[in-house]
């Protein structure tokens, strides 16, 4: 007979199990050995446990709810936000609360909804599980959920990305349009190699530029720069959203109050140089022809491979002008919630 591992999870899909609390090192172990690397803790009862999961190495988003409690609308939207981008992140992702059944079973059932499966669908792949909604605030906050989130219409229901989406052609012209740009700078310093001015204001991203960035990081830094970037990029994304807050899209006034520099800048360099952004490539080109370069090739180029790139992921066009990313969120991977979201909004139009 084959070995129970120490922990016996509950797979929902090939990304995303559910299950007890973890009560041992043993069982932390055997959650690693299955692949889990993410955690959703949701017990307000074990008020440490969340802090040992991530000393084991776990990424762990911590939603505390006292036992037979359901989550408040925002913390659990926060918590679904985080768990989206896991998942597409490729992460396996462990829900659990104590048991495993209700607080669990509420969280499951609100990503279900989320995905887009509606309530049917998602009693559909509860109904084999222990965890489930289990008495009537838990039921009722799922109704309210399912009303809020309404159903996402833009893309068949599917609960990961399936196959992957080969984005290499998009990428491939990208990186010509980002030579083009460099070329025609001329023979100017290089920012993130021979100074480091243009690493001290905040930046924003077309989705191309963020998806071409984001993949440089994944690919070309180690785990351990990577997690430096990554809570560096925790302290800019703070000071943008609040400098978003104060001045809007007004991102002249963003980067006057902006105090830091670029979570990929270090000892003055550049950790993607070759992958930096074409605003960094530009930058100290004389003024006029930079922004000849960005009204008649840059900006259109940009703006039609982004549009590419939406409906390869998305499976739908959009006919307004895409949202821009903040550096920060891009390196980070907080940028995919930000899409997921922009993917509901449109759903609920
Ligand atoms: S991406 Fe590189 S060159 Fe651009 S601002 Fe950040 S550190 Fe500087």
């Amino acid at each position: 007979m084959a070995d129970v591992p120490a922990y016996p999870l509950t797979w929902v899909t090939d990304h995303l199990a559910v299950g007890g609390a973890p009560m041992s090192y043993a069982q932390l172990d055997s959650l690693r050995a299955q692949g889990v690397t993410a955690i959703l803790n949701l017990c307000a009862e074990f008020c440490d446990l969340h802090e040992i999961e991530a000393a084991a190495g776990f990424e762990v988003h911590y939603l505390p709810i006292p036992d037979e409690h359901a989550p408040d609308l925002p913390a659990l939207e926060d918590a679904l936000g985080w768990l989206d981008e896991a998942v597409y992140l490729g992460k396996k992702v462990l829900i659990h609360c104590r048991h495993g059944i209700g607080r669990t079973g509420t969280v499951l059932n609100a990503y279900l909804l989320r995905r887009g499966l509606g309530h049917m669908g998602a009693a559909r792949v509860l109904r084999p599980l222990r965890a489930k909604p289990a008495n009537f605030n838990q039921w009722w906050t799922i109704r309210r959920y399912g009303k809020a989130a309404g159903k996402l219409t833009v893309r068949e229901p599917r609960l990961e990305a399936g196959k992957p989406v080969d984005l290499g052609p998009f990428l491939a012209d990208y990186a010509g349009l980002a030579a083009m740009a460099q070329e025609a700078a001329g023979d100017i310093p290089a920012c993130g190699r021979d100074h480091d001015a243009c690493c001290r204001r905040p930046l924003w991203l077309s989705l191309i530029e963020a998806v071409a960035l984001a993949r440089a990081i994944d690919v070309g830094l180690t785990s351990q720069v990577r997690q430096s970037v990554i809570e560096d990029a925790a302290g800019a994304a703070r000071e943008m959203d609040e400098l978003t807050q104060r001045y809007g899209d007004s991102h002249e006034l963003c980067v006057s109050g902006w105090s830091r520099r670029c979570p990929l800048s270090r000892d003055g360099a550049c950790l993607v140089f070759d992958s930096r952004p074409v605003a960094c490539r530009l930058f100290g080109a004389p003024a006029a022809a930079q922004a000849a370069l960005w009204d008649k090739t840059l900006e259109p180029a940009l703006g039609e491979l982004s549009r590419q790139v939406f409906v390869a992921l998305a499976g739908t066009a959009v006919g307004e002008a895409l949202p821009h990313f903040a550096l920060p969120d891009v390196a980070s991977g907080r940028y995919v919630s930000a899409v997921f979201n922009y993917l509901l909004a449109l759903s609920r139009r």
